[in-house]
């Protein structure tokens, strides 16, 4: 859906958008889209601000990924908010000193007259996911040795690398 400036300047757009598996891309991030993804919200153009669009709204969706430590498909269910900001890609050479003092908002740019909320969605979403994928915190991950996943079972290899911890104190006994 093209979140147009021009329709902007007359109204502010409602969006209530469906997106199946396979509409947006997340192949490339490892990621399975396993839910369809809703997303509800606004985009307006800020009076006076020339040509700044706000654009907010609540989407959720299910992702799987594989386990980063045990490489098992886990589920990333997403259920989250997002208010953002976006100004003319012609205005960053003009205000680029005064971009870098703003800090506590972030400013995205749009070019083309207007913004893909299929792309939104897809920075947004990747954003959320948590920089480590992994299955539950306390994944056990696989055994370097017999290479069982030790979340299903124990298995008797002992681990022979030494702790750095332990082995910086041996040294010290010495
Ligand atoms: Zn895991
Ligand atoms: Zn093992």
């Amino acid at each position: 859906m093209f979140l147009s400036v021009k329709e902007m300047e007359l109204r502010k757009i409602r969006f209530d958008e469906t997106f199946e598996a396979g509409q947006i891309e997340f192949a490339s991030e490892n990621l399975e889209q396993t839910s369809p993804l809703h997303a509800v919200g606004s985009a307006e153009l800020l009076k006076n601000t020339g040509g700044e669009v706000r654009i907010q709204g609540r989407y959720t969706v299910g992702l799987t990924a594989h386990c980063d430590r045990c490489l098992v498909s886990a589920r990333h269910p997403l259920d989250a908010g997002f208010d953002l900001f976006y100004r003319p890609a012609a205005t960053i050479a003009r205000d680029e000193e005064i971009e870098i003092d703003e800090g506590e908002t972030e400013i995205g740019f749009y070019d083309g007259g207007g913004l893909e909320l299929e792309d939104i969605l897809r920075e947004q979403i990747l954003l959320a996911l948590p920089m480590q994928r992994v299955c539950s915190e306390d994944c056990k991950g696989i055994c370097p040795i017999c290479g069982k996943n030790r979340n299903q079972s124990d298995c008797d290899c002992s681990i022979s690398k030494v702790d750095d911890r332990w082995g910086a104190l041996r040294k010290l006994e010495i």
